[in-house]
Formats: C-alpha cells, structure tokens, sequence
C-alpha cells in the first residue's frame, strides 16, 4: 500500500503504473498546460512537473510511496526541493524532434528551434547545411595523378615541430599539423593542384535535408 496517491491523481496514473505510463501521462499533460498555451493554468504545470519529477525517478517514487509528500519535503530532494517546471520541460522534450540521419557518414547534430505548435501538429522543416563531399573535377585525388610529391614543409612526415623556450634552460617542443600539407606528408606542387578544390579532395556542397517533428499525441 502507498501512504498517499496525491502525485499519481495529478498525472491520472495510478501507484501500478509503469514509468512508460507516467511518461506518457506527462507528456500529454505537459503539452497541455504549457503556459504558452494555457497562462493562467501555471500552477497547474507546476504540480503536474514536481508529481513528474517525483515519480519518474525510482528512488523518489519509492520514498513517495512510503512516506508521501512530506517525506519528499523532508530530505528526499535533494537542494532547495523542486526543478523549475520549464527545466523539467525542456529536459523531456529535449530530444523530442528527431533529426532525419544522413545515409553516409556520421550524425550531423544541428539545433532546430521548435514552436509548441508545430510539436502539436507536426511539420517538416527544410534545412541547408553545408556538407562536404568528394571533388568532381579530381575524383578526391586532390590534382593531376603522379604529380603528388613529398611534402618540403614537413619532408614527408605531416607534422611540424616548433621549439619554444618556457623558461631558463627549459625548452618545449610543440607538435602539430604540417599546414602546407593538412599532415598528409604529401602535396601537389601548386600549378598541379586541383584548381577546384585546391588540392583538398573534397569541396564543400550544400545539401537540403528534410526534417519532420513529430506530432505529439495530445
Ligand atoms: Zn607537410
Ligand atoms: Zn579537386
């Protein structure tokens, strides 16, 4: 038995309810009384974050279920008691739009600023980003095939090392990237260079990516 159900009434769950109920209870509830879209009902968001905070995590839940409100009130929070409400907010709908993923490559992590009302509706969003793809004219080869010849910068090692006095006596060196030759250790002389893309192997496109937001259930 739990002492009290306060929490649970607030969210329309039940003490058996699952933590993928009371998320989507949350989340219904959240949307709805947003105060963007409900200002006089702040109070009400309010409660309906801290029974969230409280029973979504399973430590609080069970210190809830044992000694209720009071017990929470008492030492179960930790700090000055409850998040801000908008926090909590954010924090669940953080990851709430999904980013379509590129079909090649690694995640292009790009931040989407979101209206309340397309997350109720739903909408798809154009987005330009910038990409780099393989050169055209050389094929990615950077300049005229054979012509690739050892970097003088670097004599063929792709790094530089730079000596810098710190102290008396005391000396550092500082590796770092052959500039001439982006640390290949190789590079074309400049009239075999690839004029498009000058010898970097790739040239920067831009690509139209669709993005959809969900449409939340309300
Ligand atoms: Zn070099
Ligand atoms: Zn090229």
């Amino acid at each position: 038995m739990v002492k009290e159900t306060g929490f649970y009434d607030i969210l329309g769950v039940g003490p058996a309810s699952s933590a993928e109920e009371i998320k989507k209870a949350y989340r219904k509830l959240a949307l709805k009384y947003h105060p963007d879209k409900n200002p006089n009902e702040g109070e009400k968001f309010k409660l309906i974050s801290q029974a969230y905070e409280v029973l979504s995590d399973p430590k609080k839940r069970e210190l809830y279920d044992q000694g209720g409100e009071q017990a929470i009130k008492e030492g179960g929070m930790s700090g000055s008691g409850f998040s801000s409400p908008m926090d909590i907010f954010n924090m669940f709908f953080g990851g709430g739009s999904r980013m379509q993923r590129e079909r090649k490559g690694k995640n292009v992590v790009h931040q989407l600023s979101v209206t309340l009302a397309e997350m109720y509706n739903g909408s798809t969003r154009k987005l330009g980003l910038q990409k780099n793809v393989i050169c055209e004219k050389c094929d990615g080869y950077g300049g005229k095939k054979g012509t690739l010849e050892k970097c003088s910068n670097c004599k063929g090692r792709g790094v530089q090392i730079q000596v810098q006095q710190i102290g008396p006596g005391m000396i550092q060196q500082i590796q770092s990237m052959c500039p001439d030759c982006q640390g290949q250790g190789e590079r074309f002389n400049s009239k075999d260079r690839c004029k498009n893309c000058t010898g970097q192997k790739v040239e920067r496109k831009k690509k139209i990516l669709e993005v959809h937001i969900d449409k939340e259930a309300t």
